[in-house]
């Protein structure tokens, strides 16, 4: 793979196609309603903003189509072909919903779509459908992974982290892997947008679980990533400066970043209204798409430049020997102090302490929470 230099490019370019969805998730960033905005781009936009990603040049970055449920948008196939036919590889987002049909799959596997990644935060139809609030999403997702599978397209499942989905994880683990996965994309809460109502895990309950997933990864044959939390990288490096027995990563790793990509730093968002951003969690918009500056903004704007600067860092993330690899989430830092250059509050890590081996096993206990099932919606 061609080495990405996050100066010049990002790795991954998120594109929110639509905010509308059918969804109303309690931790939504975007706070999706069930109508389209007259002000998103249009279909012709949209190619103008695919012709701007193919300029960061060679090699292009990771399209993804995300929402809002990007199946709201008619011209979504043809979004799809315009981007793959200009050389880039296109993955998508859709929500839990009957709008995801096998035809339309089909027609936008046609149009040369490379991978569907889906959202799953339990690991029944109670748990899930409370989180989405929206009763038969479970079971809409399960026929979407149904269709995923059978026109053969990767498969990614994205499921999040928080106070609410902690007590599950264990079981959301072993549910995820009953598929033919390619990824397990594991997001740890922002809070921002709705997520601003839900509860954070703490720091101490993260690192168990980053531990975990660590682990986890040795084990089985798909991909685990992280999303908002760049320490999974300083764990890993902590556990073998500390010579912990580890086995090889097992998981396929098509379509992963090759170091560690963070907001603004190898990663950029474009909202449904064209607002460049340094991602979805941490809404500094910095320029618009519109006025076909999307390569200008991502290299040259000040706060990108900055957010690519570990020395620009505070807190413990600014004295932090793993700030460069690490960097820690600064759309949490953001959402936490209004200061995207801040620590990370949800990371553990004491600078400068001696590195030894990180407990592992089981995510843990949490002494607080009820199963999600039972829990008030
Ligand atoms: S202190 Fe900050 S830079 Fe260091 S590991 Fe934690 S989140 Fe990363």
């Amino acid at each position: 793979m061609a080495v990405v230099d996050f100066e010049r490019a990002p790795f991954l370019v998120i594109w929110e196609v639509t905010r509308a969805c059918a969804l109303a998730c309690v931790h939504c960033r975007a706070d999706a309603v069930a109508r389209r905005d007259p002000r998103e781009l249009t279909t012709e936009e949209g190619f103008r903003l695919v012709d701007q990603v193919c300029s960061f040049g060679a090699p292009p970055p990771l399209l993804v189509l995300t929402g809002g449920d990007p199946m709201w948008r008619k011209d979504l196939a043809e979004l799809v072909g315009y981007a793959t036919a200009a050389g880039l590889t296109v993955a998508l987002t859709p929500s839990g919903t009957a709008m995801v049909t096998r035809k339309r799959l089909e027609e936008l596997k046609a149009a040369g779509l490379s991978r569907v990644a889906v959202s799953l935060d339990g690991p029944d139809p109670e748990s899930h459908d409370a989180f989405r609030r929206v009763k038969g999403s479970y079971a809409n997702t399960l026929k979407i992974i149904e269709s995923v599978i059978d026109l053969g397209l990767p498969l990614q499942v994205n499921s999040t982290v928080s106070r609410r989905t902690l007590p599950r994880l264990r079981e959301m683990a072993a549910r995820v892997g009953e598929f033919p996965l390619t990824l397990w994309a594991v997001f740890f809460l922002v809070q921002t947008g709705r997520g601003a109502s839900l509860e954070q895990i703490t720091a101490a309950e993260c690192e168990q679980v980053l531990g975990f997933l660590d682990d986890l990864s040795r084990r089985v044959p798909f991909g685990i990533k992280t999303t908002e939390a760049p320490h999974y990288r300083r764990l890993q490096s902590e556990r073998e400066q500390a010579g912990a027995p580890r086995g090889p990563v097992l998981g396929r790793r098509q379509l992963r970043a090759p170091r560690a990509v963070n907001d603004g730093n190898g990663f950029v968002f474009v909202d449904h209204v064209g607002n460049v951003c340094p991602s979805g969690f941490l809404p500094m918009a910095r320029g618009n798409v519109r006025e076909g500056r999307l390569v200008e903004t991502y290299r040259d704007d000040l706060v990108f430049r900055q957010l690519r600067d570990p020395d620009a860092l505070g807190g413990r993330c600014g004295r932090c020997e793993f700030r460069a690899s690490c960097g820690g989430s600064r759309s949490r830092a953001f959402a936490a102090t209004g200061d995207p250059f801040a620590e990370d509050p949800l990371c553990a890590y004491e600078p400068g302490r001696e590195i030894r081996p990180v407990a592992a096993g089981a995510p843990p206990a949490p002494a607080r929470s009820a199963p999600l099932s039972s829990r008030p919606t």
